[in-house]
């Protein structure tokens, strides 16, 4: 069974994924590819950071279950091998919202969770705590807006992060009740 969680940029999304597989036995966390540069500090196995030739390449393939442009960058989830697709795992992707979309469109049984911030004036203080540049934050903060209306279409349900704690335990149940395996 596929998990989405997807929510703004800066609301703890990785946090609260990491979090989440470390909890759920039969749950792994899907990575991703990204045409991105590496970020100072992140880990190196936080994607596979990848050429544009190579994104280019794996798309015509057919190896990405999903991919999207977001932010002038490729995002891409792998086509997972038959253990998730037959049920017998449960796979959690954190990814956009145009990803969780076309997840939806070929499996529209997947279960798509949008994290949110406590306030949009959170999520700004949360962005600038990052780090990132005033513009970067304003881009950042319309595309979020833009993100939680079309992940509500989607049929996402909705948990704010609040206290991350809290929150890993109250999805934690969720994905519990709705796990089929
Ligand atoms: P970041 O550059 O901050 O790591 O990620 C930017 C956005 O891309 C985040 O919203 C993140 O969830 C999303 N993202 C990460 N991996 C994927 C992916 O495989 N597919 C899609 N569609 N989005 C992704």
């Amino acid at each position: 069974m596929l998990f989405v969680l997807c929510g703004p940029g800066g609301v703890g999304k990785g946090t609260v994924s990491s979090r989440l597989v470390e909890q759920i036995e039969s749950l792994d966390l899907s990575r991703s590819w990204t045409t991105r540069g590496r970020r100072e500090g992140e880990d190196s196995d936080a994607y596979v950071f990848a050429s544009r030739e190579a994104f280019e390449k794996k798309i015509a393939e057919d190896g990405f279950l999903e991919y999207a442009e977001f932010l002038g960058n490729f995002y891409g989830t792998p086509v997972p091998d038959d253990r998730y697709l037959a049920g017998e795992r449960d796979l959690l992707l954190e990814i956009e919202v145009q990803g969780a979309s076309q997840v939806k469109d070929r499996f529209p049984e997947s279960v798509i969770i949008l994290l949110l911030p406590p306030s949009m004036e959170e999520l700004e203080r949360r962005l600038i705590g990052r780090g990132d540049s005033p513009e970067h934050v304003e881009r950042r903060l319309s595309v979020a807006r833009e993100e939680i209306l079309a992940a509500r279409s989607l049929g996402a349900t909705d948990f704010v992060n609040v206290d991350v704690e809290e929150t890993v335990s109250l999805i934690s149940s969720f994905i519990s009740e709705r796990h089929t395996g």
